[in-house]
């Protein structure tokens, strides 16, 4: 029988099981999704172990996106160029690392609300994992320009210098009150990625950004998908803002690794239910 599965440690949070499983059974193909939850220790033996034939492809997540980009034969030019892998495949027997973190987002953004970031002006909070894949997919899209504000500037810049090649309008700044005033006078779309807002979080209570400066008519975008409704969605659903949450991000990087794994289309709406079925929604 086919193998696929997601990677990560500790997986209990994880609802990608389910909607990949969902999205296998309603093609008909044969093949169990695991939760292959991993310690450190297991690593490098459970990475033998799907050197075989029956290994399609798995998932990665927290904490070995960084470290596969070492473990696999090859890696994809986008998964190279933000620095982490979330995705491998099995291609013709060598073990390919890809990173559909990025163009997951964009996907759900253009084809799920006909957002297109093309000429965009745009607010990246954030300046980890998720931002890098984010920032990079979306200096793709030709967007207008991008201000990266994050709580350590070192981390930003860091971002900011390396895409300034593909998109000279990028600037980084501090997560203070004071740098976001200006950003936030003109623009398009707001994404949050970090993790303020998140359940178990330091700051479950808190928007990383102040909610009187959200201004309407304003695509806002926080990545985080537990709770469904973050403060940072609620305060821009009161400002009349139109809001994404962090479900569509999550299912739509599992709908590009589907297409990856599989070749055939991903039934998106499938996955989207099986995701919010799993989340008790
Ligand atoms: P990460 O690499 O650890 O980055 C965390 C980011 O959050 C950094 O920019 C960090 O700033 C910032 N941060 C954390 N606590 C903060 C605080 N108290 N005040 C200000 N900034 C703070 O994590 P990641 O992998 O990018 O994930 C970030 C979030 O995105 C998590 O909530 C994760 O669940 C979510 N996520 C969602 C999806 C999805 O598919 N929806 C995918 C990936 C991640 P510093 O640089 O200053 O530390």
């Amino acid at each position: 029988m086919n193998q696929l599965g997601i990677i990560g440690y500790p997986l209990s949070h994880s609802i990608s099981p389910e909607f990949q499983q969902a999205a296998l059974d309603h093609h008909k193909i044969k093949a169990k999704f695991h939760r292959w939850e991993i310690k450190i220790d297991e690593l490098n033996s459970f990475f033998e172990t799907i050197q075989d034939a029956n290994f399609v492809g798995a998932s990665v997540t927290i904490p070995y996106k960084e470290q596969f980009l070492d473990l696999v034969d090859k890696v994809s030019d986008s998964a190279n160029l933000i620095g982490a892998i979330n995705c491998i495949v099995n291609t013709n027997n060598q073990l390919v690392g890809h990173n559909t973190d990025g163009s997951g987002f964009i996907r759900a953004l253009k084809t799920k609300h006909g957002f297109n970031p093309h000429g965009k002006k745009v607010l990246l909070i954030g300046a980890g994992g998720a931002a890098k894949a984010i920032a990079y997919s979306l200096v793709q899209e030709n967007i207008k320009e991008i201000t990266i504000a994050n709580r350590t500037v070192s981390r930003g810049d860091e971002l900011a210098q390396k895409l300034k090649s593909i998109t000279p309008k990028i600037k980084s700044v501090k997560l203070e009150r004071q740098s976001l005033i200006k950003p936030l006078n003109d623009v398009d779309l707001i994404v949050n990625t970090t993790s303020i807002g998140m359940k178990n979080s330091l700051n479950p209570e808190h928007s990383p950004i102040p909610v009187d400066l959200i201004p309407p008519n304003t695509v806002v975008n926080d990545i985080v998908y537990n709770p469904i409704e973050t403060p940072l969605i609620k305060a821009a659903k009161m400002k009349n803002a139109f809001t994404i949450g962090g479900l569509d991000m999550l299912v739509y990087q599992g709908v590009e690794a589907f297409e990856l794994w599989t070749g055939k289309h991903a039934p998106e709406t499938i996955m989207y239910d099986a995701a919010r079925k799993a989340l008790g929604l």
